[in-house]
């Protein structure tokens, strides 16, 4: 069991729950919990990757987008502070530590973004000098989860790198590009990087294609690692 002892509202359907757990396990930077919740006549079970480090083992964080059909999703969007959720885990290989690379590029697409919030707070903690990019796309530019903390995130790593790619609609967003991430702009951006892990997570389209690109770049399908989303 865990009681949310905080939350924030990152965007208007997406929100951040800090969990305090009655049993405290740990767990790898990547990893997943599983929620259970009686939801109207049915119990529900869904993964939440976990969103914070585990060098901040006080708590546990994850963060949910609602979905636009939603059960658990909405739920969690709507359970007041001071509640209690059933949680198990951790579970997943979709690990990174200092251990696997000391180069990384993480691509996310949405809420995809939610291990690697874990994985730089990791890099921060351990003050680990990993050459690191984070390549993150999103509709709109209100709707990028933790716009403001992964700026704040990236200034504190030694040798940390972000982009933030637009598809739709910037909304005044200045700082972000406009466009998908497509294979040229790819081919840019992992110069240097070559010979490092590539960590992606989002939806089957957005893994599908990631992969694709990278493995026409040259990149070994042994050094692509996926979490995908449905
Ligand atoms: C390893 C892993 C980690 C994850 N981490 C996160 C995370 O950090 N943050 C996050 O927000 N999500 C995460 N997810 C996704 C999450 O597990 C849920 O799938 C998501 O929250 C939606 O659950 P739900 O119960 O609200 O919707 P569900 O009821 O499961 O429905 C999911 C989607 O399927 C569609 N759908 C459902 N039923 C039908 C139907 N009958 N016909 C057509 N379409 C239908 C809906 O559009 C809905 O959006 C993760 C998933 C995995 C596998």
């Amino acid at each position: 069991m865990a009681t949310i002892i905080a939350d924030k509202r990152e965007t208007k359907d997406t929100r951040t729950l800090r969990l305090e757990l009655s049993n405290p396990f740990t767990w790898e930077p990547g990893q997943f919990i599983l929620v259970k919740a009686e939801i109207g006549l049915q119990t529900v079970s869904r993964a939440y990757s976990i969103a914070s480090s585990p060098t901040r083992d006080e708590y546990l964080e994850i963060t949910v987008q609602q979905t636009e059909h939603p059960t658990m999703s909405k739920y969690l969007n709507e359970i007041p502070v001071g509640y209690r959720l059933a949680v198990k885990g951790p579970y997943g290989k979709f690990i990174w530590n200092e251990t696997v690379s000391d180069k990384l590029v993480c691509l996310a697409a949405g809420s995809g973004i939610t291990p690697f919030r874990a994985f730089m707070q990791y890099i921060i903690d351990k003050d680990l000098d990993t050459k690191f990019k984070l390549l993150y796309s999103s509709k709109y530019g209100d709707t990028v989860i933790y716009e403001k903390e992964l700026l704040d995130l990236v200034k504190q790593m030694k040798n940390g790198e972000y982009e933030l790619s637009i598809t739709r609609d910037k909304k005044g967003l200045d700082y972000a590009r406009f466009g998908r991430i497509d294979k040229d702009y790819l081919a840019e951006q992992i110069k240097g990087y070559e010979d490092g892990y590539f960590y992606k997570c989002g939806s089957p389209g957005f893994i599908a294609s990631m992969r694709e690109i990278l493995l026409g770049l040259g990149i070994p399908e042994e050094r692509l690692k996926r979490e995908q989303w449905g």
